[in-house]
Protein backbone atom coordinates (compact mmCIF):
# COMPACT_ATOMS: atom_id res chain seq x y z
CA UNK A 1 0.00 0.00 0.00
CA UNK A 2 1.31 3.71 -0.59
CA UNK A 3 0.57 6.25 1.43
CA UNK A 4 0.33 9.26 -0.57
CA UNK A 5 -2.79 11.22 0.24
CA UNK A 6 -4.11 12.83 -3.00
CA UNK A 7 -6.88 14.41 -0.27
CA UNK A 8 -4.22 16.04 1.37
CA UNK A 9 -3.12 17.67 -1.37
CA UNK A 10 -6.55 19.28 -2.73
CA UNK A 11 -7.22 20.42 0.41
CA UNK A 12 -4.29 22.24 0.38
CA UNK A 13 -4.77 23.81 -2.57
CA UNK A 14 -5.99 27.28 -1.56
CA UNK A 15 -7.74 29.83 -4.34
CA UNK A 16 -9.44 33.09 -3.26
CA UNK A 17 -12.35 34.25 -4.95
CA UNK A 18 -11.55 37.97 -6.82
CA UNK A 19 -13.40 39.56 -3.56
CA UNK A 20 -11.29 37.29 -1.42
CA UNK A 21 -14.16 34.62 -1.71
CA UNK A 22 -13.52 31.25 -0.34
CA UNK A 23 -14.37 29.80 -3.96
CA UNK A 24 -12.44 30.94 -6.96
CA UNK A 25 -14.73 33.43 -9.21
CA UNK A 26 -16.36 32.47 -12.02
CA UNK A 27 -14.94 33.94 -15.11
CA UNK A 28 -18.27 34.49 -16.82
CA UNK A 29 -16.28 35.52 -20.29
CA UNK A 30 -15.33 33.92 -23.34
CA UNK A 31 -13.04 36.84 -24.17
CA UNK A 32 -9.95 38.63 -22.32
CA UNK A 33 -9.22 42.51 -22.56
CA UNK A 34 -5.77 43.20 -23.22
CA UNK A 35 -3.84 46.79 -21.92
CA UNK A 36 -1.84 47.44 -24.96
CA UNK A 37 -1.89 45.61 -28.59
CA UNK A 38 1.92 44.90 -27.89
CA UNK A 39 0.67 42.58 -25.19
CA UNK A 40 -1.68 41.03 -26.89
CA UNK A 41 0.95 40.10 -29.64
CA UNK A 42 3.57 38.87 -27.13
CA UNK A 43 0.47 36.19 -25.86
CA UNK A 44 0.11 35.20 -29.30
CA UNK A 45 4.03 34.08 -29.29
CA UNK A 46 4.36 32.29 -25.83
CA UNK A 47 2.09 31.63 -22.71
CA UNK A 48 2.27 33.92 -20.23
CA UNK A 49 1.07 32.93 -16.32
CA UNK A 50 -1.84 34.22 -15.37
CA UNK A 51 -2.89 36.04 -18.73
CA UNK A 52 -5.80 35.00 -20.49
CA UNK A 53 -6.52 34.99 -24.14
CA UNK A 54 -9.84 33.43 -25.46
CA UNK A 55 -11.41 31.05 -23.35
CA UNK A 56 -11.97 27.96 -25.68
CA UNK A 57 -7.82 28.24 -24.56
CA UNK A 58 -7.46 28.60 -21.48
CA UNK A 59 -10.26 30.58 -18.88
CA UNK A 60 -9.34 31.12 -14.95
CA UNK A 61 -12.22 29.10 -13.52
CA UNK A 62 -11.30 25.94 -15.85
CA UNK A 63 -7.00 26.67 -14.86
CA UNK A 64 -8.19 26.32 -10.82
CA UNK A 65 -10.16 22.90 -11.39
CA UNK A 66 -7.08 21.55 -14.05
CA UNK A 67 -4.76 22.59 -11.08
CA UNK A 68 -6.28 21.27 -8.58
CA UNK A 69 -6.83 17.84 -10.61
CA UNK A 70 -2.91 17.96 -11.03
CA UNK A 71 -3.10 17.77 -7.47
CA UNK A 72 -5.39 14.48 -6.87
CA UNK A 73 -3.26 13.02 -9.85
CA UNK A 74 -0.09 14.16 -8.67
CA UNK A 75 1.32 15.61 -12.10
CA UNK A 76 2.90 18.78 -13.25
CA UNK A 77 -0.08 20.19 -14.95
CA UNK A 78 -3.72 19.17 -15.99
CA UNK A 79 -6.21 20.42 -18.35
CA UNK A 80 -10.10 19.95 -18.23
CA UNK A 81 -12.24 18.94 -21.53
CA UNK A 82 -16.30 18.96 -22.31
CA UNK A 83 -16.50 14.63 -22.18
CA UNK A 84 -14.32 11.80 -20.75
CA UNK A 85 -14.61 11.29 -24.81
CA UNK A 86 -12.94 14.73 -25.19
CA UNK A 87 -10.10 13.89 -23.18
CA UNK A 88 -9.13 10.41 -24.42
CA UNK A 89 -9.40 11.57 -28.21
CA UNK A 90 -7.77 14.93 -27.75
CA UNK A 91 -4.46 13.03 -25.90
CA UNK A 92 -4.27 10.62 -28.36
CA UNK A 93 -4.48 12.92 -31.26
CA UNK A 94 -2.22 14.89 -29.95
CA UNK A 95 0.18 12.43 -30.11
CA UNK A 96 -0.40 9.79 -32.80
CA UNK A 97 -0.71 10.77 -36.78
CA UNK A 98 -1.89 8.75 -39.73
CA UNK A 99 0.62 5.79 -39.64
CA UNK A 100 1.15 5.06 -35.97
CA UNK A 101 -0.51 2.04 -34.08
CA UNK A 102 -1.66 2.07 -30.13
CA UNK A 103 -1.52 -0.78 -28.13
CA UNK A 104 -5.19 -1.12 -26.30
CA UNK A 105 -6.24 -3.50 -23.55
CA UNK A 106 -9.69 -5.85 -24.89
CA UNK A 107 -11.66 -4.59 -21.74
CA UNK A 108 -12.18 -0.88 -22.07
CA UNK A 109 -15.17 1.50 -21.92
CA UNK A 110 -17.47 1.12 -24.77
CA UNK A 111 -17.27 4.52 -25.98
CA UNK A 112 -13.53 3.86 -25.98
CA UNK A 113 -13.14 0.71 -27.99
CA UNK A 114 -15.77 2.33 -30.34
CA UNK A 115 -13.03 5.06 -31.05
CA UNK A 116 -10.16 2.80 -31.10
CA UNK A 117 -11.51 0.08 -33.31
CA UNK A 118 -13.95 2.14 -35.77
CA UNK A 119 -12.82 5.97 -35.78
CA UNK A 120 -8.95 6.09 -35.80
CA UNK A 121 -8.83 3.64 -38.58
CA UNK A 122 -10.68 6.33 -40.73
CA UNK A 123 -7.61 8.67 -40.44
CA UNK A 124 -5.14 5.50 -40.38
CA UNK A 125 -4.30 5.18 -36.77
CA UNK A 126 -4.00 1.26 -36.31
CA UNK A 127 -4.91 0.08 -32.99
CA UNK A 128 -3.94 -3.34 -31.49
CA UNK A 129 -6.11 -4.94 -29.17
CA UNK A 130 -4.07 -7.25 -26.44
CA UNK A 131 -5.09 -8.47 -22.90
CA UNK A 132 -3.05 -6.06 -20.77
CA UNK A 133 -2.75 -8.79 -18.40
CA UNK A 134 -0.63 -10.72 -20.60
CA UNK A 135 2.37 -8.47 -20.23
CA UNK A 136 4.61 -10.67 -22.92
CA UNK A 137 2.03 -10.63 -25.32
CA UNK A 138 1.90 -6.51 -24.79
CA UNK A 139 6.09 -6.05 -25.75
CA UNK A 140 5.06 -8.26 -28.70
CA UNK A 141 2.80 -6.11 -29.96
CA UNK A 142 4.73 -3.24 -30.07
CA UNK A 143 6.55 -2.01 -33.26
CA UNK A 144 8.26 1.05 -34.46
CA UNK A 145 5.13 2.67 -35.00
CA UNK A 146 3.63 2.60 -31.86
CA UNK A 147 3.63 5.39 -29.61
CA UNK A 148 0.56 4.81 -26.99
CA UNK A 149 -0.14 1.75 -24.64
CA UNK A 150 -3.63 2.61 -23.28
CA UNK A 151 -5.73 0.53 -20.51
CA UNK A 152 -7.91 1.59 -17.69
CA UNK A 153 -6.76 1.24 -13.81
CA UNK A 154 -9.43 -0.38 -13.50
CA UNK A 155 -11.20 -2.37 -16.28
CA UNK A 156 -14.87 -1.51 -16.99
CA UNK A 157 -17.25 -4.19 -16.44
CA UNK A 158 -14.60 -7.28 -15.09
CA UNK A 159 -13.05 -4.85 -12.68
CA UNK A 160 -9.76 -6.04 -13.43
CA UNK A 161 -6.28 -3.91 -12.44
CA UNK A 162 -3.87 -3.09 -14.81
CA UNK A 163 -0.32 -4.12 -13.43
CA UNK A 164 0.93 -0.05 -13.84
CA UNK A 165 4.32 -0.50 -12.65
CA UNK A 166 5.82 -2.99 -15.26
CA UNK A 167 3.32 -1.41 -18.00
CA UNK A 168 5.55 1.27 -17.36
CA UNK A 169 8.32 -0.18 -17.57
CA UNK A 170 7.78 -1.84 -20.82
CA UNK A 171 6.89 1.89 -22.02
CA UNK A 172 9.64 3.13 -20.75
CA UNK A 173 11.85 0.73 -22.73
CA UNK A 174 10.53 1.38 -25.85
CA UNK A 175 9.50 5.28 -25.55
CA UNK A 176 6.11 5.06 -25.57
CA UNK A 177 3.73 7.13 -23.25
CA UNK A 178 1.57 4.58 -21.22
CA UNK A 179 -1.93 6.43 -20.79
CA UNK A 180 -4.17 5.24 -18.24
CA UNK A 181 -8.09 5.91 -18.01
CA UNK A 182 -8.50 6.39 -14.04
CA UNK A 183 -12.00 7.00 -13.69
CA UNK A 184 -13.10 4.06 -12.18
CA UNK A 185 -10.57 4.48 -9.10
CA UNK A 186 -9.58 8.32 -8.56
CA UNK A 187 -8.40 9.14 -5.02
CA UNK A 188 -7.30 5.19 -4.42
CA UNK A 189 -5.15 4.83 -7.42
CA UNK A 190 -2.53 7.71 -8.51
CA UNK A 191 -1.39 6.10 -11.98
CA UNK A 192 1.24 8.61 -12.34
CA UNK A 193 3.40 7.44 -9.38
CA UNK A 194 2.73 3.81 -10.87
CA UNK A 195 4.46 4.51 -14.47
CA UNK A 196 1.44 6.17 -16.26
CA UNK A 197 2.73 9.16 -18.34
CA UNK A 198 -0.97 10.63 -18.92
CA UNK A 199 -3.80 9.58 -17.12
CA UNK A 200 -7.45 10.68 -18.48
CA UNK A 201 -10.62 10.91 -16.09
CA UNK A 202 -14.45 10.79 -17.00
CA UNK A 203 -15.36 13.90 -14.52
CA UNK A 204 -18.91 12.67 -15.13
CA UNK A 205 -18.66 9.89 -12.61
CA UNK A 206 -17.08 9.58 -8.75
CA UNK A 207 -14.97 13.36 -9.18
CA UNK A 208 -18.43 15.16 -9.41
CA UNK A 209 -20.12 12.77 -7.43
CA UNK A 210 -23.88 14.45 -8.83
CA UNK A 211 -24.68 13.00 -12.17
CA UNK A 212 -25.97 16.44 -13.62
CA UNK A 213 -23.15 17.38 -15.61
CA UNK A 214 -20.55 15.55 -19.04
CA UNK A 215 -17.28 16.74 -18.26
CA UNK A 216 -13.56 15.59 -18.83
CA UNK A 217 -9.63 15.95 -17.98
CA UNK A 218 -6.10 15.17 -19.28
CA UNK A 219 -3.11 14.87 -16.03
CA UNK A 220 0.42 14.65 -17.59
CA UNK A 221 3.64 17.07 -17.64
CA UNK A 222 3.72 20.51 -18.21
CA UNK A 223 4.76 19.70 -21.35
CA UNK A 224 2.02 17.73 -22.62
CA UNK A 225 -0.57 19.96 -21.62
CA UNK A 226 1.46 23.01 -22.89
CA UNK A 227 1.21 20.87 -26.56
CA UNK A 228 -2.40 20.22 -25.92
CA UNK A 229 -3.21 23.93 -25.39
CA UNK A 230 -0.60 25.28 -28.18
CA UNK A 231 -2.37 28.05 -30.39
CA UNK A 232 -1.15 26.51 -33.78
CA UNK A 233 -1.33 22.63 -33.04
CA UNK A 234 -3.16 21.52 -29.92
CA UNK A 235 -5.92 19.50 -30.14
CA UNK A 236 -7.94 21.26 -26.82
CA UNK A 237 -6.87 24.42 -28.83
CA UNK A 238 -8.23 23.40 -32.15
CA UNK A 239 -10.36 20.08 -31.95
CA UNK A 240 -12.10 22.75 -29.23
CA UNK A 241 -13.77 20.52 -26.87
CA UNK A 242 -13.71 23.34 -23.92
CA UNK A 243 -15.83 23.28 -20.61
CA UNK A 244 -18.20 25.59 -19.21
CA UNK A 245 -17.09 27.34 -16.38
CA UNK A 246 -20.03 27.35 -14.90
CA UNK A 247 -19.72 23.56 -14.46
CA UNK A 248 -16.05 24.06 -13.86
CA UNK A 249 -16.85 25.25 -10.88
CA UNK A 250 -19.63 23.29 -9.59
CA UNK A 251 -17.49 20.13 -10.26
CA UNK A 252 -14.29 22.01 -8.15
CA UNK A 253 -16.94 22.21 -5.13
CA UNK A 254 -17.67 18.61 -5.08
CA UNK A 255 -14.07 17.25 -5.92
CA UNK A 256 -13.67 18.27 -2.32
CA UNK A 257 -15.62 15.96 -0.93
CA UNK A 258 -14.28 13.06 -3.22
CA UNK A 259 -12.18 11.52 -0.64
CA UNK A 260 -15.23 11.59 1.85
CA UNK A 261 -17.84 9.75 -0.94
CA UNK A 262 -15.22 7.36 -2.10
CA UNK A 263 -14.63 5.97 1.32
CA UNK A 264 -17.84 5.23 1.75
CA UNK A 265 -18.87 4.14 -1.60
CA UNK A 266 -16.18 1.72 -1.00
CA UNK A 267 -17.52 0.52 2.37
CA UNK A 268 -20.56 -0.04 0.90
CA UNK A 269 -19.42 -1.96 -2.10
CA UNK A 270 -17.18 -4.36 0.33
CA UNK A 271 -19.97 -5.05 2.37
CA UNK A 272 -22.46 -5.70 -0.71
CA UNK A 273 -19.70 -8.18 -2.26
CA UNK A 274 -19.14 -9.69 0.90
CA UNK A 275 -22.75 -10.35 1.81
CA UNK A 276 -23.76 -11.34 -1.73
CA UNK A 277 -20.65 -13.92 -1.59
CA UNK A 278 -22.01 -15.45 1.47
CA UNK A 279 -25.31 -16.19 -0.11
CA UNK A 280 -23.09 -17.98 -3.47
CA UNK A 281 -23.40 -15.53 -5.86
CA UNK A 282 -20.80 -14.76 -8.26
CA UNK A 283 -19.28 -11.49 -7.42
CA UNK A 284 -16.49 -9.14 -9.07
CA UNK A 285 -14.98 -6.82 -6.45
CA UNK A 286 -11.59 -6.46 -5.94
CA UNK A 287 -11.92 -5.80 -2.34
CA UNK A 288 -12.28 -9.12 -2.03
CA UNK A 289 -10.19 -12.01 -2.08
CA UNK A 290 -11.49 -14.16 -4.00
CA UNK A 291 -10.84 -11.74 -7.29
CA UNK A 292 -7.77 -12.55 -9.39
CA UNK A 293 -6.16 -9.33 -8.65
CA UNK A 294 -7.13 -8.29 -5.23
CA UNK A 295 -3.39 -8.62 -4.01
CA UNK A 296 -2.07 -6.36 -7.04
CA UNK A 297 -4.83 -3.73 -6.16
CA UNK A 298 -3.73 -3.88 -2.57
CA UNK A 299 -0.20 -3.25 -3.11
CA UNK A 300 -0.98 -0.73 -5.70
CA UNK A 301 -3.67 1.30 -4.03
CA UNK A 302 -3.92 4.31 -1.18
CA UNK A 303 -4.27 3.80 1.90
CA UNK A 304 -7.37 4.33 3.14
CA UNK A 305 -10.15 4.87 0.29
CA UNK A 306 -10.83 0.90 0.09
CA UNK A 307 -11.01 -0.65 -3.39
CA UNK A 308 -13.97 1.42 -4.87
CA UNK A 309 -17.57 1.96 -5.41
CA UNK A 310 -17.92 -0.54 -8.14
CA UNK A 311 -18.85 -4.47 -8.26
CA UNK A 312 -20.54 -6.25 -11.00
CA UNK A 313 -22.53 -9.67 -10.14
CA UNK A 314 -23.01 -12.52 -12.99
CA UNK A 315 -26.80 -13.56 -12.97
CA UNK A 316 -25.78 -16.31 -15.13
CA UNK A 317 -27.95 -15.21 -18.47
CA UNK A 318 -29.49 -12.12 -19.51
CA UNK A 319 -33.21 -13.09 -18.64
CA UNK A 320 -32.52 -13.21 -14.88
CA UNK A 321 -29.86 -10.06 -15.14
CA UNK A 322 -33.16 -8.35 -16.21
CA UNK A 323 -35.45 -9.78 -13.64
CA UNK A 324 -32.88 -8.85 -10.94
CA UNK A 325 -32.51 -5.07 -12.34
CA UNK A 326 -36.29 -4.63 -12.12
CA UNK A 327 -36.76 -6.21 -9.28
CA UNK A 328 -33.87 -4.00 -7.41
CA UNK A 329 -35.46 -0.66 -9.32
CA UNK A 330 -38.56 -1.74 -7.71
CA UNK A 331 -37.38 -1.97 -4.15
CA UNK A 332 -35.88 1.71 -4.44
CA UNK A 333 -32.56 0.19 -4.16
CA UNK A 334 -31.48 2.66 -6.80
CA UNK A 335 -31.95 3.18 -10.39
CA UNK A 336 -31.74 1.62 -13.46
CA UNK A 337 -28.96 3.58 -15.56
CA UNK A 338 -26.13 3.42 -17.31
CA UNK A 339 -22.92 5.79 -15.75
CA UNK A 340 -21.55 5.39 -12.43
CA UNK A 341 -20.07 7.42 -9.53
CA UNK A 342 -23.51 9.07 -8.33
CA UNK A 343 -24.39 9.27 -4.52
CA UNK A 344 -27.26 6.88 -5.16
CA UNK A 345 -26.90 3.07 -6.74
CA UNK A 346 -26.56 3.08 -10.38
CA UNK A 347 -26.85 -0.39 -12.04
CA UNK A 348 -26.71 -1.89 -15.69
CA UNK A 349 -26.25 -4.63 -17.87
CA UNK A 350 -23.19 -4.09 -19.83
CA UNK A 351 -23.16 -6.75 -22.47
CA UNK A 352 -26.60 -4.77 -23.21
CA UNK A 353 -25.44 -1.40 -23.00
CA UNK A 354 -22.15 0.67 -22.47
CA UNK A 355 -20.22 -2.50 -23.40
CA UNK A 356 -22.74 -3.39 -26.72
CA UNK A 357 -20.22 -1.60 -28.75
CA UNK A 358 -17.85 -4.78 -28.41
CA UNK A 359 -19.15 -7.47 -30.48
CA UNK A 360 -20.62 -10.77 -29.14
CA UNK A 361 -17.71 -13.03 -30.07
CA UNK A 362 -14.60 -10.64 -28.38
CA UNK A 363 -17.30 -10.01 -25.38
CA UNK A 364 -17.00 -13.90 -25.29
CA UNK A 365 -12.92 -13.76 -25.17
CA UNK A 366 -13.08 -11.39 -22.56
CA UNK A 367 -14.79 -13.14 -20.29
CA UNK A 368 -18.44 -10.29 -19.82
CA UNK A 369 -21.13 -12.91 -19.75
CA UNK A 370 -24.60 -12.00 -21.02
CA UNK A 371 -25.99 -11.93 -17.13
CA UNK A 372 -23.52 -9.90 -16.01
CA UNK A 373 -25.05 -6.34 -13.74
CA UNK A 374 -22.78 -3.55 -13.31
CA UNK A 375 -23.71 -1.77 -9.78
CA UNK A 376 -22.13 1.58 -8.82
CA UNK A 377 -22.71 1.47 -5.20
CA UNK A 378 -24.58 4.56 -3.92
CA UNK A 379 -23.59 6.61 -0.11
CA UNK A 380 -26.76 4.94 1.76
CA UNK A 381 -26.13 5.72 5.16
CA UNK A 382 -26.94 1.75 6.20
CA UNK A 383 -25.75 0.04 4.10
CA UNK A 384 -27.10 -3.69 5.88
CA UNK A 385 -30.74 -2.40 5.37
CA UNK A 386 -29.95 -2.02 1.54
CA UNK A 387 -28.88 -5.68 1.44
CA UNK A 388 -31.49 -7.14 2.80
CA UNK A 389 -34.07 -5.90 -0.01
CA UNK A 390 -30.74 -6.56 -2.82
CA UNK A 391 -30.96 -10.25 -0.88
CA UNK A 392 -34.94 -9.87 -1.17
CA UNK A 393 -34.41 -9.52 -5.08
CA UNK A 394 -31.96 -12.14 -5.49
CA UNK A 395 -33.94 -14.57 -3.72
CA UNK A 396 -36.87 -13.43 -6.04
CA UNK A 397 -35.04 -14.50 -9.55
CA UNK A 398 -33.70 -17.32 -8.12
CA UNK A 399 -30.09 -16.62 -7.60
CA UNK A 400 -29.86 -17.97 -4.07
CA UNK A 401 -31.87 -20.10 -1.80
C1 LIG B 1 -17.88 7.25 -18.85
C2 LIG B 1 -16.53 6.81 -19.15
C3 LIG B 1 -15.78 7.41 -20.17
C4 LIG B 1 -16.36 8.48 -21.08
O1 LIG B 1 -16.62 9.66 -20.37
P1 LIG B 1 -17.72 10.74 -20.81
O2 LIG B 1 -17.61 11.79 -19.75
O3 LIG B 1 -19.06 10.04 -20.81
O4 LIG B 1 -17.38 11.22 -22.16
C5 LIG B 1 -14.49 6.98 -20.37
N1 LIG B 1 -13.94 6.00 -19.63
C6 LIG B 1 -14.63 5.40 -18.63
C7 LIG B 1 -13.96 4.33 -17.84
C8 LIG B 1 -15.95 5.77 -18.36
O5 LIG B 1 -16.62 5.16 -17.39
Amino acid sequence: MHHFDPSKEIQNYLVFGEYGGVNPSIEDSSTYTFLSPEKMKELFDHEIEGCFLYSRHWNPTNKCLADALAKLEDSEAAIVTSSGMAAISSAILQICQCGDEIISGRTVYGGTYALLKNFLPRIGIKVKFVNIHNLKAVEESITDKTKIIYCESVSNPLLEIADLPSLGKIAKKHNLKLMVDNTFSPISLTPIQLGADIVVHSLTKFINGTSDCVAGCICSSREFVNQLSDINSGASMLLGPVLDSYRAASILKNLHSLHIRIEKHSANAQYISENLEKLGCKVFYPGLSSHPDHDLMTELMNEGFGYGGMLAIDAGDEKTASNLMAAMQREKIGYLAVSLGYFKTLFSSPGHSTSSEIPKEEQKVIGLSEGLVRMSVGLDNDISETFERIKKCIKEVGLCK
